[in-house]
């Protein structure tokens, strides 16, 4: 979209009709401000939402050394943003500029108006996920800070973190950044405390986990001890989807990811074969979109959320969380999808996070960008990564176990291989050895027709091989393959675990009210239509199943 328009979708103007209608969906109250007299401050959490009868408030980013005007809003706007309908605190402060009037809505109530006056909602839907992209493509908004060495593997994991979970935040190289000495002074730290994750002044985390990240950033949400209708285990594509469905018909519906919504496809930079994107979309952008949707809907999602164990109480789900939590579901849907298996050579663990990389997005580009980088893998995940690094790194190799760059790649991404001049395929290719001093400097390669060997100097290997299904969590009730992924369907009735006196459902484990989606699932087709497609059948499945209660 162009600029001039994503601005004006952005920033709308609600008309009088509109704001009646607004005020009628949910309750609202007309609040006086005097100048200067602050509404909400940048990381408070359930903070309101305004719409502007009178006056002028003004959108400030304080979130970095020195205020910056983002938008100053007249009669008929509405202040928020994206963050407030998922449950984040505010990213941004507003205050009065001028004695103003504003209608004052609580987010639950904001929720009602998306959900039930669609005209109205729809406005504000858009204007928030317009608002998110033009915040993160302003360049100007400083958002969370991350001060720390591009070289460090934690500075590389908290990196990873912020931007699969969509955060807005400047990272501070330690090894290039000329005022990165002087900010940490300002806190009170040395070098010896990075990385450090800055959120204006109030939230200072010395190497923070996932975990502590998500609680200061409102990610991780807390958990009701309530029977919950169905608990979904794992945020990609196939879990999203099911929130989406389960919430919107009226399920009680918890989703439990352990890092970032959106799973492998949110690693990915460019989908193009999922239905209604024919331009393509990244699995970031499509995963946004799905955790607004499932927010709307009134699904909870709490990340940095880890499942650790499955028990049964009865007929319902006990699955235990890592810290101690629990959570209790009458029905559960298995949506832990797969990864990436580690290379099986010679010095990789070492220098995982400081040169060995499981996904290709703007993050790990920039640490090898100009450079040679090495591909592993030769599937579309590898076939993409190739494509998408082509253009930021001088030369990308892209090595393949087999001899045909179209046996396990969609033939439109090996076509678009053979056409780009700084990739080159080396088939029947393996790696053998990696080295360096602390990062990653040389791979030695091996021809395993040849027996030719050859060392290629590269900061970066991507490596995209043999997935494997998150399944450890499980108890032996749910059976799985030979290969670990969860088997399910008909045959499941012949399981000694099966219990019930039906047939089992197609997605159905081998225990009732239990279900797998996804590439997790023994079987299913290991693509993003498919998981959601699942996602949204199992939901099916588990009104059935309620149904039979
Ligand atoms: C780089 C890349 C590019 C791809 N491109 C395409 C493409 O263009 N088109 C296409 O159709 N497919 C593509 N795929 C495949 C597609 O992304 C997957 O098929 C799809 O994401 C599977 O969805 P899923 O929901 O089943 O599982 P996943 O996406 O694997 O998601 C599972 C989620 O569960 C979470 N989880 C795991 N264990 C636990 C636990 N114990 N507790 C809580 N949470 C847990 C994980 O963190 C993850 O977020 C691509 C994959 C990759 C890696």
């Amino acid at each position: 979209m162009p600029e001039h328009d994503l601005q004006s979708v952005a920033f709308p103007k609600l008309d009088r009709s509109q704001i009646e209608a607004l005020s009628g969906c949910a309750s609202a109250s007309l609040v006086r401000y005097k100048t200067g007299q602050k509404l909400f401050q940048v990381g408070d959490r359930d903070y309101r939402f305004f719409v502007i009868v009178s006056g002028e408030i003004e959108i400030v980013d304080e979130s970095g050394e020195t205020p910056k005007t983002i938008v100053v809003h007249t009669a008929g706007s509405f202040t928020g943003e994206m963050g407030q309908l998922t449950g984040r605190p505010a990213i941004a402060s507003a205050v009065a500029r001028t004695d103003s009037e504003a209608y004052e809505v609580t987010t639950d109530a904001l929720r009602q108006i998306v959900n039930r006056c669609p005209e109205v909602g729809d406005i504000i839907l858009q204007a928030f996920i317009a608002r998110r992209q033009l915040l993160r493509e302003s360049g100007s908004f400083t958002g969370i800070r991350v001060i720390g060495s591009r070289y460090s593997h934690d500075t590389f994991r908290i990196r990873d973190f912020l931007a699969r979970n969509r955060s807005l935040f400047t990272f501070l190289d330690l090894e290039s950044h000329p005022e990165v000495g002087e900010l940490l002074g300002r806190f009170g730290l040395s070098v010896q405390d990075t990385p450090v994750v800055a959120w204006g002044k109030q939230v200072v985390l010395r190497n923070p986990s996932n975990r502590e990240i998500a609680e200061a950033l409102g990610l991780r949400r807390p958990l009701e001890q309530t029977v919950y209708d169905l608990a979904i285990v794992g945020a990609g594509p196939g879990g999203l989807a099911a929130s989406v469905y389960g919430a919107s018909e009226g399920l009680s519906t918890v989703v439990l990811e352990r890092t970032a919504p959106g799973g492998q496809a949110g690693t990915s930079m460019r989908i193009e074969n999922y239905l209604g994107f024919p331009t393509g979309i990244t699995g970031g952008d499509l995963a946004e979109r799905a955790i607004v949707q499932a927010n709307k809907f009134g699904a909870i999602l709490s990340v940095a959320t880890p499942v650790v164990s499955l028990t049964f109480d009865n007929a319902y789900s006990v699955l235990a969380l890592e810290g101690g939590e629990s959570i209790v579901a009458k029905c559960l849907l298995i949506a832990t999808g797969a990864e990436y298996r580690r290379l099986d050579v010679d010095g990789c663990a070492r220098f995982e996070g400081s040169g060995v990389y499981y996904a290709a997005t703007p993050n790990e580009v920039q640490l090898c960008q100009g450079a040679e980088v090495v591909i592993v893998g030769g599937g579309n995940a590898a076939g993409q990564a190739a494509v998408y690094l082509s253009r930021h790194a001088r030369r990308v190799y892209l090595l393949i176990r087999g001899n045909d760059l179209y046996k396990s790649m969609s033939a439109y991404l090996a076509h678009r291989i053979e056409q780009t001049p700084n990739i080159e395929v080396l088939l029947n290719t393996t790696v053998r050895r990696m080295s360096g001093d602390g990062r990653l400097a040389s791979v030695e390669i091996v021809n395993s027709e040849t027996g030719e060997t050859r060392t290629l100097e590269t900061p970066a290997v991507f490596s995209f091989i043999g997935a494997t299904p998150h399944t450890d969590w499980l108890p032996v009730e749910i059976e799985r393959d030979e290969k670990r992924f969860v088997r399910t369907g008909p045959a499941m009735a012949q399981s000694a675990h099966w219990t019930a006196r039906r047939q089992p459902f197609l997605l159905e484990t081998s225990r009732p009210g239990v279900f797998a989606a996804g590439d997790v699932r023994s079987g299913s087709v290991k693509r993003v239509a498919s998981a959601v497609g699942e996602g949204a059948m199992a939901v099916q499945f588990v009104h059935e199943y309620l149904k039979e209660k």
